[in-house]
């Protein structure tokens, strides 16, 4: 139950959060551990912020008005944008991954979540971008994967039956020999 005064304090919250002036949504924005971008409707860049600029490489003077494409390596299969657009057409967000190009030329692997930002009348008028360079978590995550193959190579090409069990006991590695006799 919550009591008389938290009641209060939470009055007062939501009024403080239905106040706050426009510049405290502006400095969030600009200053952002997150690359953000927002475009027209049309994907045309209308605003990057210094994490994007960092991220990217590119000024935010070069960005205005460009494509977001800017930013595509071209390895990405039509498929990805088709479904991509076909969400945002519908009015949904999108996320998933896509290989990205810096204005050096490097490759990065980013997580990006595009939201439509509809009008008071449901128009879509602009699309916000958050994107994360995730290549160093995948290219771990592959490290890990390419390890435990190499592992279960070597487990699997001895004659004596092996399991490796966790710290519950529970199988999480058996070898061709293990899995004959089971
Ligand atoms: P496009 O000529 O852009 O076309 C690719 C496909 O998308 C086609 O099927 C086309 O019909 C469809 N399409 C393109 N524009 C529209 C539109 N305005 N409305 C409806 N359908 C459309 N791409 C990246 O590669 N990297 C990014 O980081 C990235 N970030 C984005 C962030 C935001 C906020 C938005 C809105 C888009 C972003 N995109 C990003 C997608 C980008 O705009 C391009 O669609 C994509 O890069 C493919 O470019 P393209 O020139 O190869 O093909």
């Amino acid at each position: 139950m919550t009591e008389p005064a938290d009641n209060v304090v939470l009055a007062e919250l939501k009024i403080a959060a239905e106040t706050l002036p426009p510049e405290v949504f502006r400095l969030a924005v600009e200053q952002a551990a997150v690359a953000i971008s927002i475009t027209d409707a049309k994907a045309r860049i209308v605003y990057a912020n210094p994490c994007f600029e960092k991220m990217t490489g590119y000024s935010c003077e070069e960005l205005l008005g460009k494509n977001q494409s800017i930013l595509s390596y071209k390895v990405t299969p039509r498929l990805v944008y088709d479904s991509l657009w076909g969400q945002l057409e519908r009015q949904h967000p999108w996320n998933g991954l896509l290989v990205n190009r810096r204005k050096d030329g490097s490759r990065y692997l980013a997580d990006l979540t595009i939201t439509p930002v509809l009008n008071a009348i449901g128009e879509t008028t602009h699309y916000l971008g958050l994107q994360r360079d995730v290549t160093e978590v995948h290219q771990l995550e592959h490290q890990v994967l390419n390890q435990r193959a190499l592992i279960e190579k070597a487990v699997d090409a001895t004659q004596v039956a092996m399991v490796l069990v966790d710290t519950q006991l529970q199988p999480i590695l058996r070898n061709r020999s293990y899995k004959a006799l089971e």
